[in-house]
């Protein structure tokens, strides 16, 4: 028969091993531009909402040229719309708006359909 002490430990461990693997610390939070003011045609950081709780801000992306609640109303449509901006040679629709730097891949990377 164990003694109260090892119960008592042992009870200890199990609740100890049940937090550990049921609470965990919140992810970090993500860097990458939020949903609701990235372009969802090419990711770029449209710098405002384009979409809210009320709908879509009509706000034209520098990058792409897609107006949100025209060219992205449905998930299908703003990827339709990327395939062809890429095919086309993914051109600004405001070139002074071009960082020096600028990666398309590493900016599609940002999009939550596209992956890496
Ligand atoms: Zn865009």
């Amino acid at each position: 028969m164990p003694s109260h002490r090892t119960l008592r430990l042992f009870s200890a461990i199990v609740v100890s091993l049940v937090v550990a693997t049921t609470v965990r610390p919140r992810p970090e939070r993500d860097l990458a531009p939020t949903p609701d003011t990235a372009c969802r045609a090419c990711g770029w950081e449209l710098g405002e909402p384009a979409w809210s709780c009320t709908g879509p801000h009509f706000v034209v992306c520098d990058c792409c040229g897609a107006e949100s609640g025209v060219d992205d109303l449905t998930p299908t449509q703003a990827r339709d719309y990327r395939r062809r901006w890429v095919e086309n040679g993914a051109v600004w629709f405001d070139p002074e708006r071009r960082p020096e730097s600028w990666d398309l891949y590493a900016q599609l990377s940002t999009l939550p359909d596209t992956g890496a």
